[in-house]
């Protein structure tokens, strides 16, 4: 048995029941063959894959607030602190009833590869809780955040683990979770990010995930003779992320005719208008449903079915195995010629190998979505230095990012003889400048 299969064999065995951990592992460890199997002696002398896959910390506490009609509620809240090989701890906070410690271990662990691809010093985390934001009251909201808080803060900070938004988490929460830091610590410092721009946010950050997106899929195509101007595209989700891949998508004159949520999804062949949907999801907090009510040209579908409608391009931006085997088919027989991962491992792996087969240009997202992290990681620049640097700066920063993980991982795979598999060259890119860190900084 190789190494790398050891390896895997232990973490399923180690972590039971923990099946999205389970497959983030063993795609970054089928990725790695290139590597390790050419130097097998040296990484298993060096324990550098079971050092990899095993979190330096994982925090879990209760989270005890008061709900509107006097019930004290409980829910679970979560750090995991993987790899801190190359900056400071940061990832995400997400809120939603789907968090479990298997979701936040594979979250947390895709984030040191992808905070590695950034070029910028941050180390790789996740965080969250299995409370659910959605029909909640502000004050509801604000008592839950102060809660998770009020423990989360004995381990983060502006040098040690910065954690930021996801799903569930927005301007609101992070809002509210400041607050509450500052509250108890007396420091006025940059421990979160994707703060509002009156207290330390940074331009350019609530839209960096889907910009990112967008930018990376132009740089793509063009190094395929090919350009994103006239394309019809297929997003889902209708979050953060989806809603600014959508916004940057039509800018460069491309149409995207779906979005979903978690209860439908929208067809409006007139292209999706985006500030109706702002005003639906982020304003309203409300259902697609409102969406196809308000606009004639619209379809809403309840259930899944966003992958069934042709397009040049699909762009997965809501959550976890959303886009499967059969999904891929009907892409693949309906033309698509690009997909690059706005969330989270969306693509199951046989979806993936699938689209790779069939000559899809698949970007994963520890690549496609990076420039959210990115993005916060200028934030913390901005904060060290006290300074607020200009949209336009922001955005030429993380465009050159974008570009830069783009080159990367192309020249990644074509040096480890896998040309255009750009999920082997994200993971070995993203392997080799951790691990060297690792190593360079002695056993631990
Ligand atoms: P949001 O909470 O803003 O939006 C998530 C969207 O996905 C919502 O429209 C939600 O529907 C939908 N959704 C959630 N679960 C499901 C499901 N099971 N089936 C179908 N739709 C679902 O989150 P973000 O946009 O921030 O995050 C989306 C993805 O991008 C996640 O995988 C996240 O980890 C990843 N990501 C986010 C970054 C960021 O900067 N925000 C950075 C990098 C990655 P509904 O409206 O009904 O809740």
């Amino acid at each position: 048995m190789s190494y790398r299969e050891e390896v895997l064999n232990r973490v399923i065995t180690e972590n039971p029941r923990q099946p999205e951990f389970h497959q983030a592992v063993r795609e970054v460890m089928e990725s790695l063959g290139p590597v390790i199997d050419a130097n097998e002696a040296f990484y298993r002398r060096e324990a550098i894959l079971e050092r990899l896959t095993t979190p330096d910390r994982q925090i879990q506490f209760r989270v005890t607030w008061v709900d509107d009609q006097g019930n004290v509620r409980v829910n679970n809240g979560y750090r995991i602190q993987f790899n801190n090989a190359i900056g400071p701890y940061k990832g995400g906070i997400r809120l939603h009833p789907t968090v479990n410690r298997s979701v936040m271990r594979f979250l947390a662990f895709e984030q040191i590869f992808k905070n590695s691809l950034t070029g910028l010093p941050i180390g790789g985390a996740k965080g969250g809780s299995d409370f659910d934001p959605k029909g909640k009251s502000d004050r509801e909201v604000m008592l839950f955040c102060q809660s998770f808080m009020s423990e989360l803060y004995k381990y983060i900070g502006a040098d040690v683990d910065v954690p930021a938004g996801d799903i569930g988490t927005g301007a609101r929460e992070i809002g509210y979770l400041y607050g509450t830091y500052k509250r108890l610590t007396g420091r006025y410092e940059g421990v979160l990010t994707g703060k509002g721009l009156t207290y330390g946010g940074s331009l350019v950050r609530t839209e960096a995930t889907g910009y990112g997106v967008i930018y990376i899929l132009e740089e793509m195509l063009k190094h395929h003779g090919n350009d994103i101007e006239g394309k019809t595209i297929a997003v889902s989700g209708a979050g953060n992320v989806a809603t600014y891949t959508i916004q940057k998508a039509q800018q460069l004159g491309a149409k995207v005719v779906t979005c979903s949520d978690s209860t439908g999804w929208i067809y409006d062949p007139e292209g999706i208008d985006v500030a109706l949907l702002k005003d639906v999801k982020e304003v309203r907090r409300a259902r697609l449903t409102e969406y196809a009510a308000a606009r004639p040209s619209a379809q809403y579908h309840e259930g899944k079915g966003v992958w069934s409608i042709p397009v040049d391009i699909a762009l997965p931006c809501a959550t976890q195995n959303e886009l499967d085997l059969e999904d891929a088919k009907m892409l693949v027989n309906n033309g698509v010629i690009a997909v690059v991962e706005g969330a989270n491992m969306p693509t199951t792996i046989e979806a993936t190998k699938y689209f790779q087969a069939n000559k899809v240009l698949f970007i994963p997202g520890k690549a496609g979505n990076a420039g959210g992290v990115a993005t916060s990681a200028l934030e913390m620049s901005q904060n060290s230095e006290r300074l607020s640097w200009s949209f336009e700066e922001v955005d030429s920063k993380l465009q050159g990012i974008m570009k830069n993980i783009y080159q990367q991982v192309s020249g990644a795979a074509k040096e480890y003889g896998k040309p255009e598999d750009f999920v082997t060259g994200a993971n070995i890119a993203g392997f080799l400048k951790v691990t060297t860190a690792m190593h360079a900084q002695g056993i631990y």
